[in-house]
């Protein structure tokens, strides 16, 4: 049986909770969204409590430190998301 993978995203889609734009960031393991500021509303986009971050809270997927602390705890194989659009 193959061992299980984490993908870890190299961008995600951030949805603004105050004004709906999207707005893509890009990802490594060691940015860590806490705030952001909305290009369109220039709204902070701030991490409601019980969330990880701005990845994990406003877009589909989630921020490469908590798939990392994952992959960890779960002895699984870590790899990088190919560059796709
Ligand atoms: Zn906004
Ligand atoms: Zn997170």
């Amino acid at each position: 049986m193959r061992k299980k993978r984490v993908v870890i995203p190299k961008s995600a889609t951030i949805n603004c909770p105050h004004c709906s734009k999207k707005s893509r960031v890009n990802l490594s393991e060691d940015t860590f969204l806490g705030i952001l500021e909305c290009k369109k509303c220039k709204q902070k986009i701030e991490t409601p409590p019980a969330h990880c971050c701005v990845v994990c809270a406003f877009s589909a997927k989630r921020c490469p430190q908590s798939l990392v602390l994952e992959a960890k705890m779960k002895g699984l194989d870590i790899i990088r998301e190919e560059e796709q659009f």
